[in-house]
């Protein structure tokens, strides 16, 4: 099942049949509720156009505004943005704030991207959807590849667009234009809270933990640092779309950004061996970070897992297969949509923050994301024991239902 939406649908479809839903609300919670493609005409440095598609999805608003990032990737369709609206969707009601979901993407490749190109096109897609988005309608943020400087300069062209300052149009951003402290690492820290919850549920010692962390970007950087600095566990091996590197004594987490940093990638860091990303899924660890995009854990390969626990800060790595597999092998899955919500926990903060003219101080966001996260991993983990299922399943037990109740209590179903 390689279409991240199949995926999604196949997983709600599970969870509306254990909750009873009426088969009209099901139909209703299967699809988006609004969509739009766009393109975006941007002038390259060499002086010519280049024409960009674009997406922004509305999966659900029934609980609160849509809420959601906004992708740059080569290989962006609009399934995968479907599939992670609806995500979005789940995660806003499992963590219980008052958001929905939606999620944003662009065809195109950063890294081929300069400066001056990367900021006509942020500019170019607002234009596009500006008259679809606002703090009230639909709140976008950053995603993989996009980064809080292209929130600046996204919102600024919402600004100029709507003639006000309306720093509530787009969180994730920079801190002297309307960003908070704490959003940074907000999604590794989220994790980390759920992470440690599950270990005690677990009986399980964090502290010299083995911890494989897929993925280097800004959730796989910050949650090697956080599980250091949080739990004295050990990174032994990391990996970006270049390869990975592993080191039985461990690696360190601010020695290895920096090596990323300067070379582009976490391979060839000194003092380390070459892994490929495959076989660091399968290394014998107790933690295992999926940190990057959508299906890597399949059917093939789950049975080969040696994790007790994994820690999905990336969104969907995990196929329903496979999810049945890891159950059987009695790993914790920590989900997606419960494990990384951190980061749009902070983004609600931030538009808190935005919409009083208020600044918090870091601890403040730091105990009230603690707060959130534990009570959302105890909620679910509660109804994964309840009802004898997978912790994914029981994850969207808890939210489906939150969304299906908003839908009828305002008589849309
Ligand atoms: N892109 C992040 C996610 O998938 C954050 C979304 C947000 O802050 O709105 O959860």
């Amino acid at each position: 099942m390689a279409n991240p939406f199949e995926v999604a649908q196949a997983q709600l479809d599970e969870a509306a049949g254990l909750l009873g839903l009426e088969p009209h609300v099901h139909a209703f919670l299967r699809e988006p509720m609004r969509e739009l493609t766009v393109r975006i005409p941007v002038r390259m440095d060499n002086g010519k156009f280049q024409i960009f598609t674009g997406f922004r999805v509305q999966y659900n608003d029934a609980r609160g505004p849509n809420k959601g990032g906004i992708r740059w990737h080569p290989e962006e369709t609009i399934d995968t943005v479907r599939a992670l609206a609806a995500w979005m969707t789940w995660k806003t009601s499992v963590v219980g704030i008052p958001l929905g979901g939606g999620k944003g993407g662009i065809i195109c490749n950063p890294k081929e991207l300069s400066e001056g190109e990367k900021e006509r096109l942020a500019r170019g897609y607002i234009r596009q959807i500006a008259r679809f988005i606002g703090p009230e309608i639909d709140i976008p943020a950053p995603d993989v590849y996009t980064t809080p400087q292209i929130m600046a300069w996204m919102m600024d062209e919402y600004e100029v667009i709507a003639g006000r300052h309306q720093p509530g149009i787009i969180t994730g951003k920079p801190l002297e234009t309307g960003g908070v402290e704490g959003r940074d690492d907000a999604t590794a820290r989220g994790g980390m809270f759920t992470l440690r919850e599950c270990a005690s549920a677990l009986g399980l010692e964090l502290s010299g933990a083995r911890v494989a962390v897929q993925g280097y970007g800004n959730a796989g950087q910050h949650a090697h640092r956080l599980v250091t600095e949080l739990f004295v566990a050990k990174v032994v091996a990391a990996s970006d779309s270049r390869g990975g590197v592993f080191s039985e004594a461990g690696i360190d987490a601010t020695e290895l950004t920096k090596h990323k940093a300067a070379t582009g990638s976490v391979v060839g860091m000194p003092g380390t061996q070459p892994i490929a990303n495959e076989a660091l899924l399968e290394l014998d660890v107790e933690v295992l970070i999926p940190a990057a995009l959508e299906g890597v854990l399949t059917e093939k390969n789950a049975a080969n897992v040696k994790a007790k626990i994994v820690c999905e800060l990336a969104n969907g790595p995990t196929h329903p297969e496979a999810d049945r597999i890891l159950f059987e092998k009695g790993i914790y899955v920590i989900p997606d949509f419960l494990c990384n919500a951190g980061g749009v926990t902070v983004s609600w903060m931030e538009q808190v923050q935005n919409a009083a003219q208020d600044k918090w101080e870091r601890e403040r966001v730091v105990k009230k994301l603690d707060e959130i996260m534990s009570r959302a991993f105890q909620e679910v983990h509660r109804m994964r024991t309840e009802r004898g299922v997978h912790t994914r399943l029981a994850a969207y037990l808890v939210a489906v239902k939150r969304v299906a109740d908003a839908c009828r209590q305002r008589g849309w179903v």
